[in-house]
């Protein structure tokens, strides 16, 4: 069975001061995930800090927002996945859609993430996701697979049962407007159905596929009764403790 995944991207929220104050406080309310992976996104300036007071034996594991796909050189303002690591990262978001559209990243720039990211031993939660004029033209399930496989391009079984994918689609972002559980159920199928159709059977029922998009404490738990939903990617709920805990906390129940 897979386990569930509840992931806290920060976004661009939290000083490291800030941050050490917020995780000792989750932490608190969540003294324990099993049978429930968590992980913390904060920004690039905060992981050290959350990395610090994460207890031993803590339920949380340490996610980057991002990084880049060389490993050290000329490349002003990135951080890479030795950099990551060496922190005390295990996790890195791929492809969001923050990153593609307002930092034109695409595919292809997504794809040669990916590659670093397993070579260093991090896990890739890698983005993919439609915008409304998409949706609306009929064209979802398209633009979402093309994006899958742009992003996957070239990895072998092994690589992909490394991943994470999340449908996270753009106008459910942020807006407050979460998606239908019924439209994530078809795009899951569908994703499940692309993994197990090019990289075979125990790919597509392996990797973990999550929602994101306006989730709360409220709408999760319709979210998880999903069948190829195994967890979500949390944005603004995560920057509240109470909150972000009492997410978890509905995903251990359902799945308990
Ligand atoms: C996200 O940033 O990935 C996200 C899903 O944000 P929100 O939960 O705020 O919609």
């Amino acid at each position: 069975m897979r386990r569930r995944l509840i992931v806290a991207n920060w976004k661009m929220n939290k000083t490291a001061s800030e941050a050490r104050a917020f995780v000792a406080r989750l932490t608190q309310l969540v003294p324990s995930t099993d049978p429930v992976d968590a992980v913390l996104a904060p920004p690039f300036t905060a992981l050290a800090a959350a990395g610090q007071v994460l207890p031993a034996g803590s339920p949380f594991a340490l996610g980057a927002q991002d990084l880049f796909w060389e490993d050290t050189g000329a490349y002003t303002g990135e951080v890479s996945a030795p950099m990551l690591t060496d922190l005390g990262c295990r996790y890195v978001i791929l492809g969001h859609s923050e990153r593609r559209k307002l930092f034109g990243e695409t595919d292809a720039h997504v794809n040669r993430k990916i590659g670093a990211a397993l070579r260093h031993g991090l896990r890739p939660i890698v983005c993919v996701g439609e915008s409304l004029a998409q949706r609306d033209g009929g064209q979802a399930e398209a633009v979402v697979g093309s994006q899958l496989d742009g992003c996957l391009s070239g990895l072998s079984k092994d690589d992909v049962l490394q991943l994470t994918v999340a449908y996270e689609p753009v106008w459910a972002i942020g807006t407050g407007r979460a998606a239908m559980p019924e439209q994530t159920e078809t795009m899951h199928r569908m994703l499940r159905e692309r993994l197990s159709a090019r990289w075979g059977g125990e790919a597509g029922q392996q990797v973990r596929i999550l929602y994101g998009g306006s989730v709360t404490p409220d709408n999760i738990g319709g979210f998880l009764r999903v069948p190829d939903v195994d967890g979500a990617l949390v944005g603004g709920a995560c920057l509240d403790a109470q909150a972000f805990a009492s997410i978890i906390a509905t995903a251990r129940i359902q799945r308990a």
